[in-house]
């Protein structure tokens, strides 16, 4: 038989690259079909990332559009008073509050501030044409979503202590 270091070097890479394509198909043939998504869930749920359908990442292009012109801000000051720390304006939600899942949950309170009609009203004066209302339910929809997502907390409860017998509080 031909030892391995006599095989030439060709001839080697050719016996490894066809073992390594044999192992791949029966690997995949053989072995169970994991589901991607569930796959995606469990590995960044706890990150507070959702997954994102074909559909939504095509409309995520236009949620970009803002250019800060503080437009859709003005008339806001009585909403932003009584919101309480809430609500910081429509731009912030626009600009920022809109761009990081993790923080939808904090977006969404701050969106439920801001009735759908006056979305509507400042969408339309926005010189961009933001979306506004499609961020606001893209926002809403990502936040209902994590909350079903996430893995469940961890136990917080201190165990209780057993009360000491008499005789040891003495
Ligand atoms: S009006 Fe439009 S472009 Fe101007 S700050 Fe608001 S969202 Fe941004």
């Amino acid at each position: 038989m031909l030892a391995w270091p006599a095989v030439p070097p060709r001839i080697k890479a050719l016996l490894l690259l066809t073992w390594a394509v044999i192992r791949t198909i029966f690997r995949r043939i053989f072995s169970a079909r994991s589901d991607g998504l569930a796959l995606f869930r469990e590995n960044y749920a706890a990150d507070r990332l959702p997954p994102v359908a074909p559909d939504e990442r095509a409309e995520l292009a236009e949620f970009g559009r803002c250019i800060a012109c503080g437009l859709c801000d003005r008339g806001e000051a009585a909403r932003i008073a009584a919101s309480r720390g809430r609500y910081r304006g429509v731009m912030p939600l626009m600009l920022a509050a809109s761009r990081s899942m993790p923080d939808f949950h904090a977006a969404q309170l701050s969106f439920a501030v801001v009735p759908e009609e006056v979305l509507a009203e400042k969408e339309a004066r926005c010189p961009t044409r933001v979306p506004m209302r499609k961020i606001a339910r893209f926002v809403r929809d990502k936040a209902d979503e994590l909350s079903q997502s996430l893995p469940p907390p961890p136990p917080t409860g201190r165990k209780r202590r057993k009360p000491a017998p008499e005789a040891e509080r003495l």
